[in-house]
């Protein structure tokens, strides 16, 4: 019998409404300022200063600078989620990211404590390439196969909470790209195969980089073919089914990028994120996290070139806060993070005077036994080797 994927994504309308199945919306309640507002910094500081301590702002790396400058700390999603563990006295946590990281977040503070995304329209494009009926379906297929008992599910940091729980659930874990060599050689000693989600890439940079797996040991398993697009002889013969899932800004990168900076500056070094293709990473010579990528750039000596493939805000502000380096963007063309940039200061006067008058404006919520599991899968990545220093 051949499976076909039954959840097709509908196509959602800027300003009709938003769908919580996914990491989609577009609803943003009330009076946003006009982003022309000359007193929108005034605002911001005035009731960040009203607030005080009753509030935490968290700013991921790739935010605007116009809204970084009012984070708390700044870092990636899983640094950022346990910063805000570790303020268990601040009542809300206004997280300046996209959606999943809020609901890292959440999963991961008291229930005392409320989670704000100043603007609901900040998803991301990979956490929405995997939904969960989908991936249940797929799991009804690895089993159709009779491989699913031999499989163990991982998701990246950049899921749903519902992918996170469904891990949980199934006996696996999350894992962050800094520690998804740690969290694939904890799963091989668990099963044979795993279903790694949602980023295909991600999954084979590590498994064929660091485990030393081939290419031919993975399959890719893609929600929009019928049948998953994989025979039941493929998914036996495989080790890794890579969901088809890539991010939308570190998958513009190709080895003609490379190539092309290679030949425009002289004893570059091109320094990628494993979000990237499998030939970009191969053809680049430094690979790692956000947090590798900013601790490599700071580490370099002066006088030395960098194209660095990851967003745009924080390659730029790498270039700003280095100015004794080069330090330029892989690619020739502009690629920022469409949603990350979603979060701007209309959207974050807006939230945190909403506060202010004692009114909690897009709270991020995951219901209590979606939390359990997904806490399953992220407490089982926390007691890998080494992972208790770990940044995503
Ligand atoms: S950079 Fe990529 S993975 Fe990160 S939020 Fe944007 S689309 Fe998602």
């Amino acid at each position: 019998m051949t499976h076909t994927p039954s959840t097709p994504v509908p196509l959602l309308l800027l300003g009709r409404g938003a769908d919580p199945q996914s990491e989609r919306g577009v609803e943003c309640p009330g009076d946003l300022p006009a982003a022309s507002d000359p007193d929108l910094v005034e605002r911001a500081r005035k009731a960040r200063a009203a607030l005080g301590d009753r509030v935490f702002v968290l700013g991921h790396h790739y935010q605007r600078d116009e809204v970084i400058q009012f984070a708390d700390v700044t870092g990636d999603s899983f640094k950022l989620a346990r910063d805000a563990a570790g303020r268990p006295d601040a009542e809300y946590i206004v997280f300046c990211g996209v959606h999943f990281m809020a609901e890292s977040a959440d999963i991961l503070t008291g229930d005392h404590q409320q989670v704000v995304l100043p603007d609901l329209a900040a998803g991301c494009s990979m956490a929405d390439m995997a939904r969960i009926l989908q991936v249940e379906d797929a799991w009804a297929r690895l089993e159709e196969a009779g491989v699913a008992g031999a499989t163990v599910p991982i998701t990246y940091m950049n899921s749903s909470a519902d992918i996170k729980a469904f891990c949980g659930r199934n006996g696996g874990a999350v894992c962050t790209s800094s520690n998804a060599k740690q969290a694939l050689e904890w799963a091989f000693e668990q099963g044979e195969k795993v279903l790694f989600l949602p980023d295909q890439h991600l999954g084979r940079n590590t498994a064929v980089l660091q485990l030393g797996l081939s290419l031919d040991d993975c399959v890719v398993v893609d929600p929009h073919q019928p049948g998953f697009g994989v025979t039941d002889e493929q998914l036996r013969a495989a080790k890794m089914l890579l969901w088809k899932g890539h991010c939308s800004v570190h998958g513009r990168f190709t080895a003609e990028s490379v190539a092309d900076v290679r030949a425009r500056i002289p004893d570059v070094n091109v320094l990628v994120h494993p979000e990237c293709q499998h030939e970009v990473v191969t053809g680049a010579d430094y690979v790692g996290s956000t947090e590798y990528i900013i601790k490599t750039i700071a580490a370099a000596p002066a006088g030395s070139a960098w194209a660095v493939g990851t967003e745009l805000n924080l390659v730029k502000r790498l270039a700003a806060e280095h100015p004794d380096k080069t330090v330029v963007f892989l690619e020739k063309t502009v690629c920022f993070c469409a949603t990350m940039n979603r979060i701007d200061l209309p959207h974050l006067v807006w939230a945190l005077e909403n506060l202010v008058e004692g009114r909690v404006v897009n709270r991020i919520e995951v219901d209590p036994d979606t939390t359990h599991w997904a806490r399953v899968a992220l407490d089982r990545m926390l007691a890998l080797p080494g992972s208790g220093a770990v940044k995503d």
